[in-house]
């Protein structure tokens, strides 16, 4: 079987290759988090196929690279209009796969989807190639496509964490091969036919299927890729990391996290409840979610309370329910990682305030909202990735001991500060380790802005510019005043050897600039 009927939408469950659908001799089950049914077969890439992949992507990259951006860029639109036209299919099968909430793919999601691909799209016509003149020579930097960009992509917004890192690579004019989650791999599949459709020429955008193990360490020592694009956890990065290293090929690396919640009794505590609340969305699986309360003393009671209240109330079940706030874990093993946390918290001396285990009433994968108390500091459940709905609560006294506890453990991906005070808002921010900090808000960006992590939570900055800045090969290239033929009274560049213009710029009275422009420093 080749395809699956998945939410009532046909999803082909073979790769994509050079614009073809292509079969594996071997599959591996996708099981849906919400009811641990079995979706379908899968087919399980490894080398082979990523081999094919690769050679795919690298002979569309000319044609690719050579395009006007803006024919680059009208493809693009073309893709994000029927990424538009097909959001409800998309959310569908999403929410079937990964398990999390219908309601979230259609009001932020699949909308985000879309722009990932026209917001690059616009961005790379407007990128900048710098002509500037630096003493009588002429400096011109521009952005070339570096080639073929890998992408390795998590399940827990899989569609969305890949069309942010496919969107500008493919709008750089780069070429890629993406390796989806092999929990949550359908979606994938679906951009494929979208792509097709939208006249993205075959080889430009490759999918292949299969397990981290297999397809994933396949592409990532794949010696013919030029960039490499990790979003995903800090011990897989680690692998990954070694896999691309004799290659030398450049690494995005997006990661884990352990994101503070700092709230300081000035400020509004209406907002601080909402925002500790709103770390239970997608079951906590939420790479940049405010896990550790982080509580100053004197409101921390009171916190405290309205929270449990609040998080009491939230409705636990199945995300295709438009009521439901919180859902399943996206599969028994990690349900089982979760479990193992909190149960070595529990057991180490910390009290959970709600929750602490299994959803009885529903089983299967719903684990409970939890909020554990009174853990040790250093402990495990405060300083590693839990990824599910479990929050850990502090208090502190001063400033300085909360942005001491904000910044104790080894990640550094957000910060969430609630505080009245500009003054403090200004401090604090300025001292959190995080690549983005939120003041009295949460989860606000725009795709321009730079996003990625500090110490174990990335390496690399993508947005805007900076994504580009990932995506390109950067060049300056310096054009001498002497390095210029004319002919017929026009001014040419020639094939001039250095010597030969530093001949001439000697000969137009130039030598003692030359000389301090060229004394070796750039060798
Ligand atoms: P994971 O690291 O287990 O898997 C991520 C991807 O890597 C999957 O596609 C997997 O198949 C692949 N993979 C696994 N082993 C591989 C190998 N040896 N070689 C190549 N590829 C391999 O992560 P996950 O459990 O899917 O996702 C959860 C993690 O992702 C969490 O740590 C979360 O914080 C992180 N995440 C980070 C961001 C961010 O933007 N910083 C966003 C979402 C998720």
């Amino acid at each position: 079987m080749s395809t699956i009927v998945v939410e009532g939408v046909e999803v082909d469950t073979r790769h994509w290759i050079n614009g073809e659908r292509v079969a594996s001799a071997t599959t591996f089950t996708d099981v849906s988090p919400i009811d641990e049914t079995p979706l379908g077969e899968i087919a399980a890439g490894g080398p082979a196929e990523v081999d094919a992949a690769v050679r795919a992507a690298r002979a569309a990259f000319p044609a690719w690279a050579a395009l006007p951006v803006a024919e680059r860029s009208a493809v693009l639109r073309r893709v994000a209009d029927g990424i538009d036209a097909r959001a409800e299919d998309l959310a569908r099968v999403e929410t079937r796969d990964n398990g999390s909430l219908l309601r979230s793919h259609r009001r932020g999601v699949m909308p985000r989807v879309g722009m990932n691909f026209r917001y690059f799209a616009d961005w790379a016509e407007s990128l900048r190639h710098d002509d500037r003149e630096i003493r009588g020579h002429r400096e011109r930097i521009t952005y070339d496509p570096a080639g073929v960009v890998a992408v390795i992509t998590p399940w827990n917004a899989p569609l969305m964490l890949a069309t942010w890192r496919i969107g500008p690579a493919l709008a750089a004019g780069d070429t890629v091969v993406v390796k989806p989650p092999e929990w949550a791999p359908l979606t994938a599949s679906l951009l494929a036919d979208i792509a097709h459709e939208a006249g993205l020429p075959p080889g430009v955008l490759n999918v292949v299927q299969g397990t981290g193990a297999e397809a994933g360490a396949a592409l990532t020592r794949h010696p013919d890729i030029n960039r490499l694009s990790f979003t995903g956890s800090v011990p897989t990065a680690g692998v990954i990391a070694a896999a691309a290293a004799p290659n030398i090929v450049p690494l995005s690396f997006e990661l884990g996290g352990k994101s503070p919640l700092l709230v300081f009794a000035d400020g509004d505590l209406d907002l601080a409840v909402g925002l500790a609340v709103e770390q239970f969305d997608n079951a906590g699986q939420v790479c940049l979610g405010a896990f550790r309360l982080l509580v100053q003393e004197g409101i921390a009671e009171e916190f405290l309370a309205r929270v449990i209240d609040r998080a009491s109330a939230l409705v636990q079940g199945d995300p295709r329910d438009e009521a439901t706030d919180v859902s399943a874990l996206v599969s028994r093993a990690h349900f089982e990682r979760v479990r193992g946390f909190v149960d070595r918290a529990v057991a180490a001396g910390a009290k959970p305030l709600l929750g602490g285990g299994p959803n009885a009433a529903l089983g299967g994968l719903y684990f409970a909202p939890t909020i554990l108390a009174g853990a040790e500091p250093g402990s495990e459940i405060l300083t590693e990735e839990v990824f599910g709905p479990v929050l850990t609560f502090q208090t502190f006294a001063t400033e300085a001991e909360g942005i001491a506890m904000a910044n104790s453990t080894r990640f550094g991906l957000a910060a969430t500060l609630v505080t009245g005070d500009p003054g403090r808002a200004e401090r604090v921010s300025a001292r959190l380790n995080a690549g983005t900090v939120w003041v009295n808000c949460f989860f606000v960006r725009d795709l321009g802005a730079p996003f990625g992590g500090n110490g174990r939570s990335g390496i690399g900055r993508e947005g805007g510019d900076y994504s580009f800045d990932f995506y390109c090969d950067i060049k300056n290239s310096v054009f001498s005043p002497g390095g210029w033929t004319v002919s017929h009274g026009e001014a040419e560049l020639g094939a001039v050897s250095y010597r030969e213009a530093e001949r001439r710029a000697v000969s137009h009275g130039e030598a003692e600039q030359r000389t301090t422009e060229t004394d070796g420093t750039d060798a």
